[in-house]
């Protein structure tokens, strides 16, 4: 694949973690596949396989890392892992909020197959999540999360041996110091002659944005915090909100991601301390971005454009010391076909997405939010398409020429337009009608925390 012509952010950040297998300067340059495996399938025992640690962290825009080019050093900890990490320069979720992108991660499966298309309803009881596989061949599999939505609520403590989430957020208390830290006391207890899977789902960068007093990333020299309550969160524009609003929005957001990383970086570290790092399948992840009005509005989930659904992913393979960039778009549908694939284990048939180990082919990537009506959007190579069924209308962007999404080709491409459109509505009316109806009932208190995390009726 050719990746001159790359958007400068992107570029930029492509120079920033130089691969010596591919850089973006060498024209014809092909993208680096993960290192195979150091175990077979035909010959790995689970006491060979290598442990699988998955981060996700909620809430994160890949414009905001310095591994994507951002100028501030907020994310010291990200950084270095992508120096002996695959980073993923386009990666897609599936959907742009937790329940339905997380659903996908974990399944390789389509939000809305799934019944999570809309609604956070619990998970079906046969999703075949990667927990459940990778337990089924061996692993110990450990869970801490911090977000209602991935929670026993919804069925997610099912497929995991401990699952702690005694620290469900609560908006503006920050969790990720008690991430990192139950995360490793379940890898010191865990069993040592058997292979672990951990997810650990962090959310601070999550609404609300609060500023943290050692991370602050230089909030000095944008003045002091205003003294209203920055509680504007939700999927309408409010008139009154300005540029203003969005820099302190912005900064509060960046100490979050500081302080988050700082954690991560915990977690690293404790990991090569009990010596279960190097061989590791280690995947960073996030399920959706933020939105800053970018496209007229705040938060996540209304939209699927790019600071929503183009999110950070680095995996670095057991073994795997040298860095790499790789510029193709991904998918979230992959990660889980990935681990698998790096655990040593064969393919799962129901996995919608591929293995990344030898590259990806190119084909098309898709994505939906629903909340409240439908938007949909296909990325093929350096296009995108989006049908807003809302607003009843639909957009083409080059995003190698146009990255933040501003200015719709479709009237000047009228060909590739009719190409994109026609694929995503054959997608979207083929997608599977949700067959899910656990629908969960919420307390009145877990609807007063939604609300105040943002998430409407
Ligand atoms: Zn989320």
């Amino acid at each position: 694949m050719v990746v001159t012509g790359i958007p400068a952010r992107r570029a930029r950040a492509a120079l920033l973690t130089l691969s010596v297998v591919c850089s973006p300067v060498h024209v014809g340059c092909e993208p680096a596949p993960l290192r195979a495996p150091e175990v077979s399938a035909s010959v790995a025992t689970t006491a060979k396989r290598p442990d699988v640690i998955l981060v996700m962290m909620d809430t994160v825009r890949t414009d905001h890392l310095g591994l994507f080019g951002y100028a501030k050093p907020i994310s010291p900890a990200l950084d270095a892992l992508s120096e002996i990490a695959t980073t993923y320069g386009r990666a897609y979720a599936q959907s742009s909020w937790t329940a339905p992108s997380v659903a996908s991660l974990l399944t390789s499966r389509y939000p809305r197959e799934l019944g999570v298309g809309q609604h956070p309803n619990r998970l079906p009881r046969n999703a075949r999540t990667l927990p459940r596989v990778l337990r089924e061949h061996g692993y110990q599999t450990l869970g801490v999360s911090t977000n209602l939505f991935i929670s026993s609520r919804y069925g997610y403590e099912t497929d995991f041996d401990r699952f702690d989430e005694r620290w469900l957020s609560k908006g503006a208390k920050p969790t990720s110091s008690w991430v990192t830290n139950r995360a490793l006391d379940f890898l010191r207890e865990a069993r040592q002659e058997d292979p672990i899977f951990l997810y650990a789902h962090y959310f601070d960068p999550h609404y609300d944005y609060v500023l943290h007093r050692d991370f602050d990333a230089g909030a000095h020299i944008y003045g002091p915090n205003p003294t209203r309550t920055l509680s504007f969160l939700g999927q309408k524009l409010r008139p009154e909100l300005g540029e203003w609003d969005m820099v302190v929005s912005r900064r509060n957001y960046d100490s979050e991601i500081a302080y988050m990383d700082h954690h991560i970086g915990r977690l690293i570290s404790g990991l090569k301390g009990l010596g279960r790092f190097d061989n590791a399948v280690v995947v960073v992840v996030a399920d959706h971005g933020e939105e800053f009005l970018d496209h007229g509005s705040i938060g996540h989930g209304a939209t699927v454009y790019d600071e929503l659904i183009h999110v950070p992913l680095l995996i670095k393979a057991p073994g795997q010391t040298q860095g790499a960039w790789y510029e193709a778009p991904v998918a979230l549908l992959d990660v889980a076909p990935t681990i698998v694939d790096l655990s040593g284990l064969s393919e799962e048939p129901r996995h919608l997405g591929t293995s990344l180990r030898e590259g990806r082919q190119a084909n098309d990537i898709f994505a939906a939010t629903f909340r409240p009506t439908a938007k949909i959007a296909l990325v093929r190579g350096r296009h995108k398409a989006i049908i807003d069924y809302q607003a009843n209308d639909a957009w083409v962007f080059d995003l190698w020429e146009d990255p933040y999404e501003q200015h719709s080709i479709a009237a000047e491409h009228p060909e590739l337009t009719a190409s994109l459109l026609w694929q995503l509505e054959r997608w979207h009316e083929g997608e599977f009608e949700p067959s899910n109806t656990h629908a969960v009932p919420l307390t009145q208190g877990e609807k007063a925390l939604l609300r105040a995390l943002g998430y409407g009726e």
